[in-house]
């Protein structure tokens, strides 16, 4: 039978693991996968390549509205989950370096540019059969979703995690400069006006600190599993 559980939210904030718990789950559930944050990580790098100030509300928006971005299935083995294409670039791993992240914040906060993605997100979000991961999935892209999660981890962990992602990309990296990027993003996430990052009152929340990827997402299909079965008693 087709699981009632069509839209699946996963938020939570920087290197929590939940792009890698929600792109295995997709293959698991062969769903469509789709992280939301490089939609914004595409604009600031558009932004940046245009010597553009990421905090120029109206200059941003220019640039946000004339970019192409392309989300593609990827054909190559160096670790990534889609390649992303900027305007006919590919710029998939430039998505990830320390000046994205370090820029990325005056992008999110931009409400203009954040109306502009979410119909895009929205329309993935129609055709169903999808697992979407951000920042405000379950709280302003899909309300409605059908199960939501909140993935989260200890700063420090998740410091560890980026650094490790570095070093393997071969990106040059300093731990106490990655824990100190990542607490100032949680903080930029967590505090900005429009759709700031937080657990929406309706999701499952799992703590990742502790605990493996395989664990996670077996947990969270036992939860998909549980809510299927609720929804048809
Ligand atoms: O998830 P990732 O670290 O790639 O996201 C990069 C940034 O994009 C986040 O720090 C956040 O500011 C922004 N973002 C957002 N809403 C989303 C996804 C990402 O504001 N749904």
């Amino acid at each position: 039978m087709e699981s009632s559980i069509s839209r699946i939210a996963i938020d939570g904030p920087a290197s929590s693991g939940k792009s890698t718990v929600g792109h295995r789950l997709a293959i698991a559930l062969d769903y469509l996968y789709f992280d939301t944050g490089v939609l914004y990580r595409a604009v600031t790098w558009g932004a940046l390549q245009h010597g553009v100030d990421t905090n120029d509300t109206e200059a941003a928006l220019d640039v946000a509205k004339v970019l192409s971005i392309e989300v593609v299935p990827s054909d190559y083995d160096d670790g990534r989950k889609n390649t992303v294409l900027v305007d006919g670039t590919d710029a998939t791993w430039e998505l990830h370096t320390p000046n994205v992240d370090a820029n990325v914040s005056g992008i999110a906060r931009n409400a203009a540019i954040r109306r502009l993605l979410i119909d895009t997100q929205r329309d993935i979000g129609a055709a169903g059969r999808v697992v979407m991961i951000g920042r405000d999935i379950g709280t302003v892209v899909l309300p409605d979703a059908d199960i939501k999660f909140y993935v989260t981890a200890s700063a420090e962990e998740r410091a560890n995690r980026r650094y490790a992602e570095h070093q393997r990309n071969g990106v040059e990296s300093d731990y106490a400069e990655i824990l100190a990027s990542i607490k100032a993003r949680d903080h930029a996430d967590m505090n900005r006006e429009v759709a700031p990052l937080v657990a929406a009152d309706d999701a499952y929340i799992i703590d990742t600190s502790d605990i493996g990827i395989a664990e996670v997402v077996a947990e969270m299909q036992r939860l998909i599993a549980k809510q299927h079965d609720n929804s048809h008693t």
